[in-house]
């Protein structure tokens, strides 16, 4: 399989290669040259298939010659070591909790991939590799969870100081060994500028492999469509699937799994009031906006970057983009609102994010009687507690992979926000000698 580069189609790479660089020097998103589509026989046996089964058969298709088979199985097993969950909640309702892996949130699927990729990738090259990751809250945790103790790779995470949550900064803050955090005295958005310079300005002089692990890397896209495998199979024919979004990678999963042949009915992209997606797909006219904050922090996204990945997926026809997905969005009060309602009705604790999915859904199915639909569930409540316990009257039960992170140790490098000054930080850490 090739790579393409969204800005200029001629550009193209290897899965390796799309891996390594994570994005183009010209900040370019990379892109399969096409969508596999998987064979009658695939489909048949899928009810059968374990998660690292999907992972394998699906993802060498993506991988090709650059994973070995075997080494791909290894991978899968190492990276899918916990449980998918798909739980029935209502009558045409089901829940699929994507949230069981050690940071509770879905990007370990994609993060816990990606590492096993960098791992193969690094054992084969003398050069450090060097991944660096802006993080607003999430994304960071996932990723040293993932790569902590990976040989030949070195992380290093910048967050913006007072702006993540305490069981988040210890996520980023108190692993050590290859995992360095950066405190920033910035925004976010001052974290991702300072990423950025570094990927396109910092000479390294060839001693390191400098390289990123946000989500538009290539290698924690692929991975999030193997879940939809097994819970589209699971789940009953033509069932919707609607998908809590922020950078619309986990949505852009979701249809490439479709274009493969798998059996869905509609996708439903659910939004916070960051509705420049709704906007879109209700009218054709996309206007990306700064991004607001919510109650659903994840999803303050309010200029996706994988929106064009999207629109490449229906080959750029906006009306199939429109026709296969219904965009909705949701305001803080409907969300708590939700998240109260669903508990003294099911029992069932949603967390801020899924409840935007699970108020996603049910507009949609209201509107479409004869259809039955899951939503994704993609953080454990207990990752909001603040939020949530209010709402129902008690703590979510903590899950034991957060408690260990409730204490520890921070270690931290406080630095100004510039990117002057993340690059002086790296060329002293690694200059030669
Ligand atoms: C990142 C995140 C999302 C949004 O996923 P995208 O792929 O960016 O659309 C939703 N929920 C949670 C809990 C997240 O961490």
């Amino acid at each position: 399989m090739r790579y393409y580069n969204i800005k200029n189609r001629r550009i193209t790479a290897g899965f390796k290669d799309a891996v390594m660089q994570g994005i183009s020097p010209d900040m370019g998103l990379f892109m399969p040259e096409r969508i596999p589509v998987l064979e009658a026989d695939f489909f048949r046996r899928l009810p059968r298939m374990s998660l690292p089964d999907i992972a394998v058969e699906v993802g060498t298709l993506y991988t090709g010659e650059d994973i070995p088979l075997p080494e791909l199985r290894r991978i899968s097993e190492e990276a899918f070591d916990f449980p998918v969950v798909l739980q029935k909640i209502g009558d045409r309702k089901q829940v699929l909790e994507l949230f069981h892996g050690p940071t509770a949130a879905f990007k370990d699927f994609g993060a816990r991939f990606m590492s096993g990729c960098f791992r193969y990738f690094a054992s084969n090259d003398d050069r450090k590799t060097v991944v660096l990751v802006a993080t607003s809250g999430d994304t960071g945790g996932a990723i040293a969870s993932s790569f902590l103790g990976v040989d030949g790779v070195d992380v290093i995470i910048l967050y913006p100081s007072g702006k993540v949550s305490m069981l988040q900064e210890n996520q980023l803050t108190t692993l050590g060994q290859n995992i360095t955090a950066i405190e920033v005295e910035g925004t976010f958005d001052d974290c991702q500028a300072m990423v950025k310079g570094a990927l396109t300005g910092l000479n390294t002089g060839g001693r390191i492999r400098l390289t990123s692990a946000n989500s538009i890397n290539i290698a924690r896209l692929i991975p999030q469509s193997f879940y939809y495998y097994y819970a589209a199979a699971r789940a009953g024919n033509n069932c919707v699937i609607s998908v809590p979004s922020g950078n619309f990678g986990n949505l852009t999963a979701a249809a490439m799994a479709w274009r493969s042949g798998l059996d869905i009915g509609h996708l439903v992209a659910a939004t916070n009031i960051n509705r420049v997606v709704s906007d879109y797909l209700a009218t054709g006219a996309y206007t990306p906006a700064a991004s607001v904050q919510t109650i659903a922090n994840a999803m303050d996204v309010g200029n996706p970057n994988n929106l064009d990945r999207l629109r490449q997926i229906f080959d750029g026809d906006f009306q199939a983009l429109a026709t296969a997905v219904s965009g909705y969005w949701f305001d803080d009060d409907m969300i708590r609102g939700h998240i109260s309602e669903e508990f003294f009705r099911t029992g069932y604790i949603l967390d801020p994010h899924g409840a935007v999915a699970s108020l996603g859904l049910d507009r949609y199915l209201a509107d479409h009687p004869g259809s039955e639909g899951l939503f994704v569930e993609t953080a454990h409540p207990a990752k909001f507690n603040d939020i949530v316990e209010p709402l129902i009257g008690r703590p979510p039960e903590m899950p034991d992979s957060l408690k260990g992170f409730l204490t520890g140790k921070k270690d931290a490098v406080v630095m100004h926000s510039g990117y002057g000054y993340l690059a002086e930080y790296l060329s002293a850490r690694y200059s030669p000698g």
